[in-house]
């Protein structure tokens, strides 16, 4: 290994394209089934050189007395990186300890037993609310086993969060992924409180026709309601990639990228359930890894990484490595929005999917995504509370609080730690959907309602994925002419798409 205090910035550069090149690939493959399980410690080992404090001050003090905008970006963004890799380095153990503990444990269901991770498929799907309620039950002991070890994991993020030099974590997110969660926070509050009239009374609509009670109503009721499943004949496995190539080729661009996108669409028994998009090089090597199964959800999935796929199948080749593969998240999540949202827009609906009406799925699309943004909104808020204490046991009640009155249905309590990302991922989320409702709307405003299938589209799309992620999103709501972040355009979407589908009566 080279000693560290060594280390010259191009070597740092070139070594950690090295590192993030191997380890997509085995991200890749692991989750691909190509090989069985993953092996992420090891190459993270093998590249311990650069998750090593000297590194890290090293490039900062590049980034601080950088000549010019463009390398002080760059720089911005090696340094958020590296702290990553300090932190991926320093909880590897651990990390791979709550890995095997949720792939491992099983519940009894009837003597038999039954893997912890399939059950909230089999929830989703169960016709039985009391069945469900006992497999949502089930779910929760299974949850609490894990609560020592989130304990253990919520402690280490604040040590490492303190080890760089910070006082608490949340400054550490807010200064190294150059998060703006102080500008975000008052409008989550007025994201919950804007919605909360319209989306209560249409909740209070749907569970009423589904028998439910509205005080005993329950995360699994929503689970199951917003399934979707009884449209699954209109939504094939085998004209997934059909239809969707031939509306990305409308845009007079190619789904494929011209060879630079692959689709893993082959079966293997290790594959993930789950869809993701690898971006092994960018733009040239970005694989989406499907197990088609047919679907309307299905097809939401495959819309969201191919929106993924194409920003960095489609990014300028000659554009800094760090523009291509890190910089803010945000950015490539508005474009999986953009295209997964197609799923929720009637005029897809009707144009690509074939549906002669589709007002019927389009209400319960509309109340899903309604519930998701109200979720979103009220976890970041209670996130950005939780990394203020460092005993995070009492913020258990408040969680199922909080985010039962945003949602409008009963929590399970003991899930408050398991959806965190301590890296603030649903703050990325939510600027992402802000900035897809902005996007959507002006290109609705100046391409039409079938903005989905119009070249001109295209050429916009073009141009914005050409630039990977140079900028935060932030700056890109200020080339749309927005001052900067904004919620009117969601809340506007939001008012229009519910007073159709949910007519107060
Ligand atoms: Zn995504």
């Amino acid at each position: 290994m080279r000693a560290g205090s060594n280390m010259t910035l191009a070597a740092i550069r070139e070594r950690c394209a090295a590192l993030y090149h191997e380890l997509a690939t085995e991200y890749y493959r692991a989750g691909a089934g190509l090989q069985e399980g993953l092996n992420s410690a090891a190459i993270l080992d093998r590249y311990a050189d650069l998750a090593a404090l000297p590194q890290l001050r090293l490039v900062e003090a590049a980034w601080q007395s950088a000549g010019n905008d463009l390398e002080r970006r760059r720089l911005g963004l090696l340094r958020e990186h590296l702290a990553w890799l300090y932190d991926a380095h320093a909880g590897r153990e651990l990390n791979d300890r709550l890995h095997h503990l949720e792939a491992t444990a099983t519940v009894s269901i009837d003597g038999a037993p039954v893997p912890y991770r399939s059950l909230q498929g089999m929830l989703v799907n169960e016709a039985s609310r009391a069945r469900r309620l006992q497999l949502a039950e089930l779910r929760a002991g299974a949850l609490e086993q894990f609560v020592p070890t989130h304990l253990e994991w919520f402690a280490e993020v604040q040590r490492i969060s303190g080890e760089l030099g910070y006082d608490d974590h949340i400054a550490r997110c807010a200064d190294l992924g150059d998060l703006p969660l102080a500008s975000l926070r008052p409008l989550c509050v007025e994201l919950l409180e804007r919605t909360a009239g319209p989306y209560e009374a249409a909740l209070g609509t749907l569970l009423a026709a589904a028998g439910i009670p509205r005080d005993e109503a329950h995360s699994s009721d929503l689970a199951h309601l917003f399934r979707v499943t009884a449209y699954d004949a209109q939504f094939p496995a085998e004209a997934l990639v059909p239809r969707v190539s031939a509306m990305v080729a409308a845009l007079g661009l190619d789904a494929r990228a011209e060879g630079r996108i692959t689709f893993d669409l082959e079966d293997r028994p290790l594959k993930s359930p789950r869809p993701y998009c690898s971006v092994i090089a960018a733009p040239e090597e970005v694989v989406l890894v499907l197990r088609p199964v047919g679907g309307l959800s299905d097809y939401a999935s495959f819309l969201h990484e191919l929106g993924h796929a194409l920003h960095f199948g489609y990014c300028d080749p000659q554009a800094p490595w760090e523009f291509r593969h890190l910089g803010d998240n945000a950015i490539t999540e508005s474009y999986a929005f953009l295209f997964d949202r197609l799923t929720v827009n009637p005029h897809w609906l009707h144009r690509v999917a074939g549906l002669a009406d589709p007002l019927p799925l389009a209400r319960l699309l509309v109340l899903r995504e309604a519930m998701m943004l109200r979720k979103y909104a009220a976890q970041l808020l209670f996130e950005l509370d939780l990394w203020t204490t460092s005993d995070p046991l009492p913020a258990r009640a408040e969680w199922a609080q909080r985010l039962a009155a945003a949602v409008g249905v009963q929590q399970v309590a003991a899930g408050w730690l398991a959806g965190i990302d301590p890296m603030f991922y649903c703050a990325r989320y939510l600027q992402g959907w802000l900035f897809e409702a902005l996007l959507g709307q002006q290109l609705a405003a100046a391409n039409g309602p079938e903005w989905f299938v119009q070249p001109a589209t295209g050429q916009t799309l073009r141009q914005l994925f050409a630039r990977g992620q140079d900028q935060p999103l932030r700056a890109l709501f200020a080339e749309l002419g927005e001052p900067g972040l904004t919620i009117e355009p969601i809340l506007a979407r939001f008012d229009r798409e519910m007073a159709t589908c949910w007519p107060t009566p």
